[in-house]
């Protein structure tokens, strides 16, 4: 029989950079691991960062490691301390603790003083060319580039020269500093890569000490470095920054973090660059960055969605070698997995039409029982008022309905959830020939629990009117219409592809003790949030803008996959 030690690591299923680190640890090569999340401070964060935070915190815990938070902040024009703060909040929300919390800006004198050290040894130079002139002298994929003519100045002119740079005697543009390699590399990244630029810019953190500033690509691994990140994971793209990556780390003789990639996480029917992500909020296309169809993690946090549903959404994906594209229904289906298990059932009417029971007695007022959860024993019972007069959905009735509606029609029965079955005698409409009410009979025998169990074939939810309170409710769907966000034809604009049907706003009825628990409740936009299932309709949150005198509620998601079945139906 295999032992857990025995098994083969595709018995284990663990995936390739588990694989590479059990290796390493099993051959000594680290005593722990350390791996950090690196963002831009430039942006919110979205479901693909979830994914890297999961990844890289994960195998920190899994193998009894640590990882660092590190702010890539190596260009000062787009970055800001409000994203500094968004970022934190997602991760700590996320449910995720660093052990570090570090600035790539920190290491600018550390960075300084050894792209000094490469000058002294040859391996790198100052540069008067323009930007365009460096571009087009770099040959292409097919050709080799040309050297520039600043290519041989000597070490201390380089020297001489990168101190002027640093202390501000040169304007923007006129020079970089380059690492000398080869202007003939098949790796165009290794064609005398700028290290540093010209940048008179305020920092957000350094202020005005510096105005040059590192390339990522100087700045990336030797960050890595610093800290001693032994497993430095990024999305595919930065393969061909690998080679540059290791020379640095090589010719700097420093501590030799690698560098492995994974597939970048995509998702049906969203964007997911930061660029987009900010223009699609500038161009006020959604309602700011936490607008709950984004795909940013303050998005997916104000939609209700839940820190352990994102995680298992991010084990689910795995970790690919090969970009593709995951099904949005995936990440819906993991929010319902944990959802259907944590959150406490009650009923609300979305689109409300009366329901007069006439042989009910006027002053009565029943309690129905039922459980707050049936996956949860523990949530215990939750008792449901029943007078004469209930709301029901309205499309739970139809005056003609086709032949197998099984819901509530004229002369029809229907039994109410926990209630009894009750009978359509009367519709009564408005002078234009809307339904106002329906004039109903309930058949007393037929209480769950008691007298004799009598099915009928469909059962409905409802509000007792006396025990229903307005709310308004977002209903919403996908943002965009096209499922490969990626792959829309040639010069076509993708915020053409919004999905007019991705908001709906709905005056509803709701339960008055659900919406005592969410008002309880609702202040963050953190855990402390309660979700909840209206009974078919799916599950819901309280909005941070709910107020006592207008309560808002946000679906987080229906109750099944309406979308995979319109699919299928085609
Ligand atoms: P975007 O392209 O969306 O602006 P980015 O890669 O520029 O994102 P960074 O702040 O540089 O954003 O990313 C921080 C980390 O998150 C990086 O390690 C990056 O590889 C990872 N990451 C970003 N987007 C995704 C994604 N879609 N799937 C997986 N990891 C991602
Ligand atoms: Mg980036």
């Amino acid at each position: 029989m295999n032992t857990e030690k025995t098994k083969t690591a595709e018995e284990r299923s663990l995936n390739f950079i588990e694989e590479i680190i059990e290796a390493d640890l099993a051959q000594g090569k680290y005593k722990s691991i350390i791996t950090r999340f690196p963002p831009e401070p430039n942006g919110y964060l979205h479901i693909g960062h979830a994914k890297s935070i999961c990844l890289n915190f994960g195998l920190a815990i899994k193998y009894g490691g640590i990882t660092n938070l590190r702010f890539d902040d190596t260009n000062p024009i787009k970055e800001d301390v409000e994203y500094v703060d968004s970022i934190k909040e997602d991760i700590t929300w996320l449910g995720f603790q660093w052990a570090n919390e570090l600035y790539a800006s920190d290491y600018f004198q550390q960075l300084y003083d050894w792209a000094h050290g490469l000058i002294a040894k040859g391996l790198a130079y100052v540069d008067d060319q323009t930007q365009e002139e460096i571009r087009q002298t770099r040959g292409t994929v097919t050709t080799p580039g040309t050297n520039s003519p600043f290519r041989n100045r000597s070490v201390q002119e380089n020297a001489d020269l990168f101190t002027r740079m640093k202390n501000g005697e040169f304007p923007n543009g006129s020079k970089v500093l380059r690492a000398k390699i080869d202007m003939s590399h098949p790796n165009m990244l290794m064609r005398d890569p700028v290290m540093y630029r010209i940048l008179h810019a305020d920092h957000h953190r350094t202020g005005s000490r510096w105005c040059i500033y590192p390339m990522y690509d100087y700045a990336h691994g030797q960050s890595d470095s610093i800290e001693k990140i032994t497993h430095s994971i990024c999305t595919l793209e930065f393969d061909v920054h690998r080679p540059l990556y290791d020379w640095f780390i090589e010719k700097l003789e420093i501590f030799p973090s690698h560098q492995y990639e994974f597939a970048r996480l995509n998702i049906t029917h969203t964007v997911m660059s930061k660029r987009r992500l900010l223009e699609l909020v500038q161009s006020e296309l959604v309602n700011g960055w936490d607008d709950p169809r984004m795909p940013t993690i303050s998005g997916l946090r104000r939609r209700g969605y839940t820190p352990a549903g994102i995680r298992l959404f991010s084990e689910k994906v795995g970790v690919a070698k090969r970009d593709n594209l995951i099904d949005f229904s995936l990440l819906e289906w993991c929010i319902r997995e944990d959802l259907n298990k944590t959150a406490p059932r009650y009923m609300a009417v979305l689109d409300p039409i009366k329901v007069i029971l006439t042989n009910y007695p006027e002053d009565k007022l029943e309690h129905m029982k039922a459980s707050l959860n049936p996956e949860d024993a523990s949530a215990g019972e939750r008792s449901i008022p029943f007078s004469k007069e209930l709301y029901i959905e309205r499309d739970d009735f139809m005056e003609e309905p086709p032949k197998k509606f099984f819901r509530l029609r004229p002369g029809g029965e229907v039994r109410l959830k926990y209630g009894y079955i009750i009978c359509c005698e009367n519709v009564i409409k408005d002078e234009n020939g809307n339904i106002t009410e329906l004039h109903c009979t309930y058949d007393p025998d037929t209480k769950p629990g008691t007298g004799t169990w009598r099915s009928v074939k469909g059962t409905i939810h409802w509000l007792c009117a006396r025990h229903a309170a307005t709310a308004q409710v977002h209903l919403y769907d996908k943002l965009f219409t096209e499922a490969d966000m990626g792959s829309l034809p040639e010069g076509a604009d993708y915020k053409e592809y919004i999905n007019p049907l991705s908001h709906t706003t709905v005056q509803a009825l709701v339960d008055k003790d659900a919406l005592n628990l969410a008002l309880q409740a609702k202040a963050g936009k953190d855990n402390t949030r309660v979700r909840m299932q209206f009974e078919r309709l799916g599950y819901f949150v309280a909005d941070y803008n709910s107020s006592d005198t207008l309560p808002v509620f946000n679906r987080v998601c229906t109750l099944r996959d309406s979308y995979a079945k319109t699919l299928k139906k085609g």
